[in-house]
């Protein structure tokens, strides 16, 4: 089988290779910014020209969908071997993405473009006197976010105007996320909804799969099956909501394994990213993903590598070998076991090597576990 190329050089690619290992299907990287390949899960870094990139890759994803525009990204774009062209040009683009949903009557928070600081005023008539203002691209994990209220003084910078989108601010009881693939026979297959929480617009921990979603589960597979099929996708795309009075809000789609699917990894059959790899090489998957009962999985954002975590039983620790920042991800843990008491149990022993803030989300997703 011919070598499958993610574009960026991040740990979700890293795992991509990783889950490949083990059915036979290498997967490489290549640097964003750089054009570096990367092989395998190896740190070695390569320059590699077009025409051998074209001639090795017969199909070309990426970890990231705010790539920028390189000469030889847009190459790279242009050759047969990219796969989902179409979700990589719409759904980078905030302002694309919601029309696409307005369009699709998927429910998403009601929305206007701001092309100049006067449309501020007019948005908050229309949509509320809080509002969650976004930069239409690169923004991730909370960044490119403002929060105006009207008749305030508000933080934006004047040079972002042209380049916003203002939202409703969505009254939510929690954010829960979909993760699914469609195959290209048009097969698709979902995981269970997941529960997640963040903090500072950054992903801290998510229980896979979400508490007292029963009722919810076959409606957002309709939603993400409605996305997948409009924009002739195949892979793994996952679905961010707000779960309302009203039902499920879309919030953000990614064209690519997610973080709040980390938790399959230890909490199903098999992970998101075998299912991400299959339905890319249109390898088989023998049926729907079976999860255990519940899974905890935690970010570990900004903190030492603590070698004991490892050493504890029951507990998978991924940690992605990058220079450690404040807010920056750096790996994840994943908590599994047979019941919601037993999994209690293995996030109390995990507590005591864990810095407070961290300490702090498990003891929240501790009693997220005890009341389910
Ligand atoms: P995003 O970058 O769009 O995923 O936003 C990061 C986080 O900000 C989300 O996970 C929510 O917690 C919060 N957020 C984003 N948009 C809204 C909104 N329209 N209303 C309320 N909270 C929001």
């Amino acid at each position: 089988m011919k070598p499958v190329l993610v574009v960026g050089a991040g740990q979700l690619g890293l795992m991509m290779a990783a889950a490949g290992a083990r059915f036979g299907i290498p997967v490489d990287r290549m640097d964003h910014v750089t054009g570096e390949l990367v092989p395998g899960t190896s740190n070695l870094r390569l320059q590699m020209p077009l025409d051998e990139i074209e001639q090795r890759y017969d199909i070309i994803t990426a970890e990231l969908e705010h790539l920028g525009d390189t000469p030889l990204l847009n190459s790279v774009k242009a050759t047969k071997s990219w796969c989902n062209g179409t979700a990589f040009e719409i759904l980078p683009t905030r302002e694309k993405q919601k029309e696409m949903l307005d369009e699709l009557q998927v429910a998403t928070a009601p929305w206007q473009f701001l092309s100049a600081e006067a449309d501020l005023a007019s948005a908050h008539e229309t949509l509320g006197q809080k509002l969650v203002v976004k930069s239409i691209r690169d923004g991730y994990d909370g960044k490119g976010q403002w929060r105006p209220v009207a008749d305030q003084a508000h933080d934006i910078p004047a040079e972002a105007f042209g380049g916003l989108i203002a939202e409703s601010m969505v009254d939510f009881s929690r954010e829960v996320s979909l993760v699914g693939a469609r195959f290209a026979n048009g097969e698709y297959y979902f995981f269970p909804l997941t529960e997640n929480y963040h903090h500072e617009g950054i992903l801290r921990y998510s229980l896979g799969p979400a508490p007292k979603t029963e009722a919810l589960q076959a409606g957002a597979q309709a939603m993400l099956s409605a996305i997948m099929e409009h924009l002739d996708y195949v892979g793994v795309m996952a679905m961010e909501c707000f779960q309302t009075e009203q039902g499920l809000i879309v919030n953000e789609l990614a064209p690519r394994v997610h973080n709040s699917g980390h938790w399959t990894q230890a909490g199903s059959d098999y992970s998101q990213f075998d299912l991400h790899l299959s339905a890319l090489t249109g390898a088989a998957v023998p049926h729907q993903p079976e999860s255990f009962p519940v899974t905890v999985m935690l970010n570990l954002i900004g903190c030492e590598w603590n070698a004991e975590w490892q050493a504890l039983p029951g507990i998978q620790c991924y940690w992605y070998g990058k220079e450690r920042r404040d807010k920056r991800k750096l790996g994840h843990i994943n908590l599994t076991a047979a019941t919601a008491a037993e999994l209690v149990k293995q996030c109390q022993n995990l507590m005591p090597y864990l810095d407070a803030e961290h300490k702090g989300f498990l003891e929240e997703a501790v009693a997220l576990l005890s009341a389910s």
